[in-house]
């Protein structure tokens, strides 16, 4: 340990950063976490420890590290998804701390199960990113507009010199009195793109700035939009657009589940429906929010992107066998390659989803995913209004939460 060195990081003579360019990562992360176990008084016995690779996480992922927190993990399945990428059955890796959750994702993927698998499907898929431009005025804001659309192929090319497997697949404009959003949309095959469409975006900004008579703002203007609730991916999609359904048979719902199917159609209608249309929710499903979340911090997907997953519609209808259940996820970024997937408790959970890496054709993979990931938040759908339906959610979290 470097005491002079740890003394200067307490006074503040020296940043948390700098001390990369001297220090080998290990030593710098002891030296940050000795600094502020020192500065806070108070002892890590616990974000000391972690396996993965210093020297890839500290160049991709993080800054300042100075540890890790351990989320616990836990399994639900199998869960038997009948997709055009997944099929099979699969072992759901679900991080989180929060009580209940697996064992209601469970008893989900048991009915789904017992009643021959859910379906996935994707419909859409395109990663976006929208910058603002300033125009002098509406005239030149339709200027833009027509340059743009007259000269897409060249933007595509230009973004296309920039990745090896991302494509752009459309710009849409947006206009607002003199200012212009152009959503690039691209296919980014496994990846979920964030970085991908960004630099592609950049490049091909540079080519509308040499031509046109406008002001780039931002690179980002919020149409994108990027973590943040907005109708706007609710309606047009951004990343994967996937859903998932199952009949329920009134057998299994009255076994496994402990209530029959017009209650759960009725809880269905009365919450995810009429509740979030009152609420002014963009997303109108029972908690989405929770699988997705807790299958992202396990298979290292961006969290934040847990907003979009929230805009998940579930509908329940009945049927002569009894109950008709879907999920739609109209915004779900998801990616096996890049960001945090290729750390190694990730990567281990994807391999687990048999989604470890790039896909054999590229875009495969995450594809796979999403159709999984979509089945999953529909196990979870079900398990929750049945749950609210038999009056077994209090009791549940009585037992299991606390
Ligand atoms: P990335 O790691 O930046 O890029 C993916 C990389 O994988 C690219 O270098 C790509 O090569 C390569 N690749 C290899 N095989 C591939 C395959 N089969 N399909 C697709 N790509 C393949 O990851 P990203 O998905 O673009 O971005 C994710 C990261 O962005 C996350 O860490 C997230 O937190 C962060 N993020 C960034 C922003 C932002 O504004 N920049 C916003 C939100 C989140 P090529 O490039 O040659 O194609």
């Amino acid at each position: 340990m470097d005491r002079e060195l740890l003394l200067k990081l307490k006074n503040h003579e020296v940043s948390f950063h700098e001390i990369d360019k001297t220090v080998e990562s290990k030593a710098a992360i002891e030296l940050r976490r000795m600094a502020v176990s020192e500065l806070t008084g108070k002892q890590f016995k616990h974000i000391d420890k972690f396996s993965f690779d210093v020297e890839n996480v500290t160049k991709r992922n993080i800054e300042n590290m100075i540890g890790a927190v351990q989320v616990p993990l836990g399994i639900a399945g199998p869960l038997r998804v009948n997709g055009e990428y997944a099929n099979g059955d699969f072992y759901i890796p679900l991080a989180t701390t929060e009580g209940a959750l697996v064992a209601s994702a469970d008893r989900g993927c048991s009915a789904i199960r017992a009643c021959g698998g859910a379906n996935a499907r994707l419909f859409k898929d395109g990663m976006t990113r929208a910058p603002v431009f300033r125009a002098n005025d509406i005239i030149g804001a339709k200027r833009l507009v027509d340059w743009v659309n007259a000269n897409f192929q060249r933007l595509k090319e230009k973004a296309g010199e920039t990745t090896r497997f991302g494509r752009l697949l459309s710009v849409e404009p947006f206009i607002t009195g003199r200012s212009v959003f152009l959503r690039f949309s691209y296919d980014t095959k496994d990846a979920m793109g964030m970085n991908m469409v960004t630099i592609a975006t950049d490049a091909a900004v540079d080519i509308i700035l040499a031509e046109n008579e406008v002001e780039l703002i931002a690179l980002s203007g919020n149409m994108c939009t990027d973590k943040k609730p907005a109708a706007i991916n609710a309606i047009l999609g951004r990343g994967k657009t996937v859903s998932a359904d199952v009949i329920l048979s009134r057998e299994i719902i009255l076994e496994k589940l402990k209530t029959t199917p017009d209650k759960m159609a009725e809880v269905n209608y009365r919450k995810n429906l009429i509740g979030s249309a009152r609420a002014g929710s963009l997303g109108f499903n029972a908690h989405a929010a929770n699988i997705a979340a807790a299958l992202f911090i396990a298979c290292g997907q961006d969290a934040a992107h847990v907003v979009e997953a929230s805009y998940a519609i579930t509908t329940m209808e009945l049927t002569d066998e009894g109950l008709y259940c879907s999920v739609t996820l109209p915004s779900l970024p998801v990616g096996t390659v890049g960001g945090g997937t290729g750390i190694g408790a990730q990567q281990e959970c994807l391999g687990m989803l048999g989604v470890a890496g790039a896909g054999d054709p590229p875009g495969t993979n995450a594809k796979k995913l999403a159709e999984i990931t979509a089945a999953a938040i529909l196990a979870g759908e079900i398990s929750l209004v049945a749950a609210l339906a038999a009056r077994h959610l209090a009791k549940a979290h009585a037992a299991l939460g606390r």
